[in-house]
């Protein structure tokens, strides 16, 4: 799928959300250095369920 998903740095607090909620594994990354998640775009199939479960509107999908 030719999706994009992108996460706004200053809106992540690192609850980590996302990665529970991801049906497949290392799609989303957490980074410790940084407390944030980081996205594998070349493994996001796009379903959008972490942008759905981020509670601080920090996950965009885009069309590319
Ligand atoms: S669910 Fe949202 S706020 Fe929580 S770690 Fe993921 S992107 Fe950041
Ligand atoms: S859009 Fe789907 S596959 Fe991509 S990171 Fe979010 S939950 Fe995982």
């Amino acid at each position: 799928m030719y999706v994009t998903l992108k996460v706004e740095v200053e809106k992540c607090n690192g609850c980590k959300r996302c990665i529970w909620s991801c049906p497949d594994p290392n799609v989303l990354l957490y980074v410790q250095e940084e407390k944030q998640v980081a996205v594998n775009q070349h493994r996001c199939k796009g379903c959008g369920l972490c942008v759905t479960i981020c509670p601080k509107k920090a996950l965009a999908l885009s069309d590319n």
